[in-house]
């Protein structure tokens, strides 16, 4: 049976990191599709949002409460790692929204064929090899079986299966099972990030397909759990969109708490309250002859005012004079302070999965598991995912290669 130094169970943006920094051709990366990367393609609906230029104490905010853990990662290996590693290999980059990285191609292709390329020269690679077993043996090297009868053996494992989130992409949580088995501990609740959230509201339901800039303040009681400001889509079910999916891992925390959480949403960011209390006055006293829908349009998108106005139970062909005080106040409430009860996150639907092999039990230095010796885990089988923006794929390339360079330092003695 050969032995390895090193084999790195999947070839995701993490495995294949890990992989082009340890280049050694006594180690392995093994994979189980065809092909490397898969989940890249679709990364950044098809055109990868590759990193994020925030500087570091902005970084560490975008991982909740779980940032500080990277530090050493992105240390070690940051966004202007990954930039210069494409760049230098010909896939240039470009700038958006001030801070987002994408390939100049608009193309996620670009970027995995580039490190594609990038990976022929270092570790070997075993693709179509399904790992179905991992065990440490007495003397702190580990059996591999693949595929259920092959089995090679190696000094270090890189554990770079990621999650269990789109698991079209050959992610099924192989990883987390394998590492429970060696002594890794469950996490008490699964956790989502980056999702929609549906609500008990049936009402907005009607607006699937409509989006509009707006802001919503997630509450359980009077606390606020998180503030987004920024374009909303109504699905089927509830509301989507890249501010939803950053707010929806605060969210599914404090619900799977049991808590209540209440999305008091503002459909009319650009005015205060007040400013459209006494506007809505004014236009009533001037205008008592405008008809209620053409009025609420000023408000909100054409195709939402009847949903709208057939929720504040107000007959579309109601003119301004026939609204009561009653009714004005109550408008400007549902406009300014419309009030959402969280039903769901959509488990299905999540871009990244927030739990996963626990941090406490994770040496951050390292990357080196603390239960299991040369063990190591990277990427998103690491509890604490990131908001949009690139913070996943950069979690994936520095832990990656914080495994690599710490294998590397450790065979030098
Ligand atoms: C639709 C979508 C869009 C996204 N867009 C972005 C974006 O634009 N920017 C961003 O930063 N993040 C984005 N993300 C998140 C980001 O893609 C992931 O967090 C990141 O790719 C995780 O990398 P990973 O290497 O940890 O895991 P993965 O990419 O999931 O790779 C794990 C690999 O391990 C293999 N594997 C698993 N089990 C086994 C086994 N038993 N044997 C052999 N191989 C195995 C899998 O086949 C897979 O190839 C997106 C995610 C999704 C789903």
């Amino acid at each position: 049976m050969k032995t390895y130094n090193t084999a790195i169970i999947g070839a995701g943006a993490s495995g294949i990191l890990s992989a082009i920094y340890l280049n050694d051709p006594e180690s392995i990366l093994i994979e189980k599709n065809t092909t490397i990367g898969k989940k890249i393609l679709i990364t950044g609906g098809g055109r990868c949002n590759i990193t994020n230029t925030s500087p570091l104490q902005e970084y560490i905010k975008k991982y909740q409460y779980t940032g500080n853990f990277y530090r050493s990662a992105f240390k070690t290996f940051f966004y202007e790692d990954i930039i210069q590693l494409l760049n230098d290999n010909g896939c240039t980059t470009k700038i958006e929204d001030k801070v987002k990285i994408f390939p100049t191609t608009d193309k996620a292709k670009t970027v995995h064929d580039t490190l594609d390329k990038i990976l022929e020269t270092k570790t070997p690679q075993l693709l179509n090899a399904n790992v179905t077993d991992i065990i440490q043996n007495h003397d702190k090297t580990f059996t591999i079986t693949i595929n259920n009868n092959k089995k090679i053996k190696a000094h270090n494992v890189i554990l770079a299966t990621g999650s269990d989130a789109y698991p079209q992409t050959g992610s099924n949580g192989d990883g987390l099972r394998f590492a429970i088995k060696l002594g890794h501990s469950k996490p008490e609740i699964k956790l989502a990030g980056l999702a929609p959230i549906n609500f008990k509201e049936t009402w907005i339901n009607k607006l699937a397909g409509i989006s509009l800039d707006a802001k919503i303040d997630f509450k359980v009681g009077k606390k606020s759990l998180i503030k987004i400001e920024g374009s909303i889509l109504f699905t089927h079910n509830g509301l989507s969109g890249n501010e939803i999916y950053d707010a929806s891992s605060y969210v599914d925390i404090q619900l799977k708490n049991g808590k209540t959480i209440i999305a008091h949403v503002d459909f009319i960011p650009d005015i205060s309250y007040d400013e459209l209390l006494s506007k809505m006055q004014k236009d009533f006293d001037e205008h008592p002859n405008w008809g209620i829908k053409r009025y609420i349009h000023e408000f909100l998108p054409g195709k939402m005012t009847s949903v709208f106005l057939e929720h504040m139970q107000i007959d579309e062909t109601t003119i301004l004079n026939q609204i009561t005080r009653k009714q004005r106040n109550k408008l400007c409430e549902e406009l300014k302070n419309n009030q959402l009860t969280v039903k769901e996150i959509p488990e299905n639907l999540a871009l990244v999965r927030n739990s996963g092999i626990k941090q406490k039990e994770i040496d951050p230095n390292t990357c080196e598991s603390k239960i299991v010796k040369n063990l190591y885990i990277v990427g998103e089988l690491i509890e604490g995912s990131g908001m949009c923006g690139g913070f996943n794929l950069q979690k994936a390339y520095s832990t990656g290669v914080l495994a690599a360079e710490s294998i590397k330092k450790q065979q030098e003695y």
